[in-house]
């Protein structure tokens, strides 16, 4: 950034469209990190690391209803707005975009997006319509600002494939760029739903990681997936989690089972604790391969 200035603010698309008409006008790169808000440094490094490529940063912040199930926590979701303001003071963003939910979704408001087999595997399987509002808020996001660039983070694994999917099937023409997950010291992800977690769930919730860290090591020295996604599921129970949504091995770009690690994979798993679903996931590549 070349220059010291407030944060903007656009509240319509309008606004914002008018912004980026003119940075693009004069030959400036514009990027857009969508958010939900209650920002953390997982969030700021999405911020730095687009900042990198574009001239101009845009965050948006919206907490979207239509990718919450009717018992999810669409209601208790954080909104601390007045502090996400202050943390993008010091950060690398020259606007944020905070619609209303009637501005993103007028009483007639008609049109969905769905991401097919993808959208429906997964967490797809266990949040119903979960990706299709996913889906539908991110080409909204994309048509609004007309960014050159978006990031997403790999914490949400399967969104990042579900966006890279739509924006090309849809030749939304915006570049997807992905940045690694951040975690705590203790390698739990950093989450804005970490927050619902007492101190005895905090305490169990690093054996997520723990135990993904030590399937990709046994996958590695040759070992059977199947077999050690049984291993998994059997230790995150252990540890403590009430239940496994899933933890498995799949193909990094169509999200299906594999059956060896002849190439490189995605180790995905969510795992339950005092209700909340933790999500993780972890690249795991073949030793000596590729
Ligand atoms: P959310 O506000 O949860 O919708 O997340 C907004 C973006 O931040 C998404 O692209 C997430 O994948 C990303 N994100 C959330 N947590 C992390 C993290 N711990 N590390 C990297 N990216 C993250």
């Amino acid at each position: 950034m070349d220059e010291a200035k407030g944060l903007q603010q656009f509240r319509t698309p309008g606004e914002m469209r008018m912004a980026v008409r003119a940075w693009q006008a004069a030959g400036l790169r514009v990027g857009l990190v969508p958010t939900m808000g209650a920002l953390h440094a997982g969030h700021l490094s999405l911020v730095e690391r687009i900042a990198e490529v574009v001239d101009r940063v845009i965050v948006s912040i919206f907490v979207n209803p239509t990718q919450f199930g009717p018992d999810e926590d669409f209601a208790a979701y954080p909104r601390p707005i007045a502090r996400d303001l202050a943390a993008l003071a010091d950060q690398p963003a020259d606007a944020v975009y905070l619609p209303d939910a009637a501005t993103m979704y007028p009483e007639d408001f008609s049109t969905s997006v769905q991401v097919g087999t993808l959208g429906k595997i997964l967490e797809g399987k266990f949040r119903p319509g979960h990706f299709e509002g996913v889906a539908t808020v991110v080409t909204k996001l994309l048509g609004a600002s007309r960014a050159d660039v978006a990031i997403f983070g790999e914490k949400d694994y399967q969104q990042l494939v579900v966006i890279r999917r739509l924006v090309r099937d849809l030749d939304l023409g915006t570049e997807i760029l992905a940045a690694p997950i951040v975690r705590e010291p203790d390698g739990l992800a950093l989450s804005s739903r970490n927050a619902y977690l007492d101190a005895q769930a905090r305490a169990v919730a690093p054996a997520l990681y723990r135990t993904l860290c030590a399937l990709k090591k046994a996958a590695q020295s040759g070992g059977e997936l199947r077999a050690l996604e049984r291993e998994g599921v059997r230790r995150l129970r252990e540890a403590g989690f009430e239940a496994v949504d899933y933890c498995t091995f799949r193909d990094p770009e169509t999200l299906q089972e594999i059956s060896r690690l002849d190439r490189p994979a995605r180790l995905l798993a969510v795992a339950r604790l005092a209700g909340t679903r933790l999500l993780d996931n972890l690249e795991v590549v073949p030793i000596g391969g590729g």
